[in-house]
C-alpha cells in the first residue's frame, strides 16, 4: 500500500522550516519526501547506522543487509558512508521537484501544472521500498542473479513481487544505489526523483 501523503511546511520531527534545513541526513530521505516518520522502524542511531531500511526487525537483519553493499556505502555514523548518503539526498531529490512551496521558479500560469506532475507522481510512482527476508527461489529484477534466501532483499511494492538485491537497487537513468530506498516508477523500471522528473520533461520542462 503507498505510503501516505503529508504536505506540511515545517519539519515534523524537529519544527524546523523545511526549506531552511541544512542537516538533511537528520531526517533523511523519508522526511524529504514529507512521508509521516515510520514509527514501526528500528532505531537506526542506536545500531550506529544514520539510516536502516524500513522493514527490518533485529540489528542481525540490518548487518545482513548492510553486508552485502560496499563498505563505503554503509551509512554509518561519522562515516564515508554518511557523507555519500547525505550527497545522494540531495542530488536525488531536488527540492524543486518536492513541493510547490520549495519551488521558487514556477510562473503562476504553469503552477498548476506543476501541481498536477507532483500530485500524479505521489499518487502512481513515488515510494520508499521495503527490506525483508528473501523468499525461496528469489530471482533480482535488475541482475536477474538468484537472491540466496539467507539474504536480505529489497521489495518496492508499487512492483508488486518483484525482489531486489541491496546492491542493485538502482537508478535505470543514473545508477546510483537509491537513496533511502526512495523510488519511483517509470514504465515498469524504477528511478530517482530527480530522473523520473526528467522522463516526464516535456510536462515539467517550463518550470525547472
Ligand atoms: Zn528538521
Ligand atoms: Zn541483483
Ligand atoms: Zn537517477
Amino acid at each position: 500500500m503507498p505510503l501516505k501523503w503529508v504536505l506540511t511546511k515545517t519539519c515534523k520531527n524537529c519544527k524546523c522550516p523545511r526549506d531552511g534545513h541544512e542537516v538533511v541526513a537528520e531526517h533523511g530521505a523519508r522526511s524529504r519526501l514529507g512521508f509521516v516518520a515510520n514509527h514501526d522502524s528500528l532505531d537506526a542511531r542506536s545500531l550506529g547506522y544514520t539510516f536502516v531500511p524500513p522493514g527490518l526487525t533485529s540489528a542481525r537483519q540490518v548487518d545482513q543487509y548492510y553486508s552485502t553493499l560496499p563498505s563505503e556505502e554503509v551509512p554509518k555514523l561519522g562515516s564515508k558512508g554518511e557523507m555519500l548518503r547525505s550527497q545522494r539526498i540531495v542530488r536525488q531529490l531536488p527540492k524543486q521537484d518536492l513541493s510547490l512551496s520549495a519551488c521558487k521558479f514556477v510562473e503562476p500560469e504553469y503552477a498548476n501544472s506543476y501541481q498536477d506532475f507532483i500530485t500524479g507522481r505521489n499518487q502512481v510512482a513515488l515510494d520508499v521500498g521495503l527490506a525483508k527476508a528473501t523468499p525461496p527461489n528469489s530471482i533480482c529484477a535488475d541482475c536477474s542473479k538468484p537472491i540466496h534466501s539467507t539474504q536480505i532483499s529489497v521489495t518496492a511494492l508499487r512492483l508488486g513481487d518483484a525482489v531486489w538485491h541491496p546492491s542493485c537497487f538502482k537508478c535505470k537513468t543514473c545508477d546510483d544505489l537509491l537513496v533511502d530506498l526512495a523510488y519511483c516508477v517509470y514504465e515498469d523500471n524504477i528511478y530517482c526523483e530527480r530522473h523520473y522528473a526528467e522522463k516526464n520533461e516535456a510536462k515539467v520542462r517550463r518550470l525547472r
